[in-house]
């Protein structure tokens, strides 16, 4: 990706034959016998003619054009100045831009904050830390601003695509999930009258239950399997179902910052295949209740201890999550039998 010392710049030479099951440099796609592509010898690279120019795009109104020397200067969208990666630009606006920028989303939902993000070119003065990497953003170069306009939120454009912290898809034209609705939705418990409530994952009342009064019940909670040893719990009367306070309020839909898809609750694991699943963050097996994506074809799934903390444990990218932006009031210090304070 990096160019030699000796490669200023690409010389373009017509893309030989023989190796024309290659790929484009800057569009990563195949350059077929009937494409047009040019190739530069010192780096061994093809190039799409048609990727040359980029006409059209959301981001500016004149054709860009791929710069094809070594490039020193700063991007005009996210203010990094890499060498080495792919770079276009308009001269008569005197304006430069990576070809990743080029095509950065409009309007992003990311699971770490609550509202969604739009991409501005100029971030509004003031203190501003972004909620990825947790250093200052640059108020001369764009970013995304939460589109709550008291909510000052920011996260660098770059954060958005050097991170596993975007899902991919631009919500531009996606009207905003109505909300009142899913507010029901996450409720997992019911209150039923001043001293019974009824969890979603079980067939019978629940009563409120304190430890002073039941001693060494020798209970286990059925969300995170670690027994019931002090404070108040919900535990059934018909039967040896029991959950701790805090386990028993978990939302049944969650976004967390742990992963870049919303996580559902699921309640049954010990009808899986093993009676058990695998935690993918700390990689323990579970048999108690499960966060798993909503996506089909995703397979990230959590244990209920790993889904209260707010932290990442063992993430390939190290950043500090802050505790404000997760949505969920489910954070070490909200008394969950493992935390420390509790
Ligand atoms: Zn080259
Ligand atoms: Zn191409
Ligand atoms: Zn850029
Ligand atoms: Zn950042
Ligand atoms: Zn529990
Ligand atoms: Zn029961
Ligand atoms: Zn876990
Ligand atoms: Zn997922």
């Amino acid at each position: 990706m990096y160019f030699p010392s000796d490669h200023a710049r690409h010389i373009f030479e017509e893309s030989p034959r023989d190796s024309r099951d290659a790929i484009c440099k800057l569009c990563k796609s195949t350059v077929s016998f009937e494409s047009f592509a040019y190739y530069c010898r010192e780096c061994r690279s093809h190039f799409h003619k048609d990727c040359l120019t980029i006409i059209n795009a959301k981001i500016h109104e004149h054709t860009l054009t791929f710069i094809r020397r070594e490039n020193p200067f700063p991007c005009d969208v996210c203010g990094r100045d890499d060498k080495g990666m792919d770079m276009y630009g308009c001269l008569q606006c005197d304006f430069f831009v990576h070809r990743q920028c080029i095509f950065l989303p409009k309007v992003i939902k990311l699971t770490r904050h609550s509202q969604r993000l739009s991409h501005v070119f100029r971030i509004s003065d003031g203190d501003n830390i972004c909620g990825v990497c947790r250093s200052q953003v640059d108020v001369r170069y764009g970013g995304y601003s939460c589109i709550e306009k008291t909510c000052n939120y920011v996260v660098h454009s770059s954060c958005i695509i050097r991170f596993d912290v975007w899902d991919g898809k631009d919500l531009e034209e996606e009207p905003e999930p109505e909300e009142i609705d899913s507010q029901v939705d996450l409720a997992a418990l019911v209150e039923i009258d001043g001293k019974s409530v009824r969890h979603f994952s079980h067939e019978h009342d629940l009563l409120r239950l304190d430890m002073g009064e039941k001693e060494e019940s020798g209970q286990v909670c059925q969300a995170c399997v670690l027994p019931i040893e002090f404070g108040s719990f919900l535990g059934c009367k018909q039967c040896d179902f029991a959950l701790h306070d805090v386990c028993a309020s978990l939302p049944r839909k969650m976004e967390h910052g742990i992963h870049i898809h919303p996580l559902t609750i699921h309640v049954d694991a010990m009808n899986n295949e093993n009676g058990f699943f695998t935690c993918s963050v700390c990689n323990q097996h579970s048999c108690g209740f499960m966060y798993k994506c909503c996506q089909e074809d995703c397979e990230f799934k959590i244990d209920v201890k790993c889904a209260s903390f707010a932290e990442p444990f063992d993430h390939s990218v190290k950043v500090a999550l802050n505790l404000q932006d997760l949505q969920q009031n489910v954070t070490k210090d909200a008394g969950f039998p493992w935390s420390s304070n509790a």
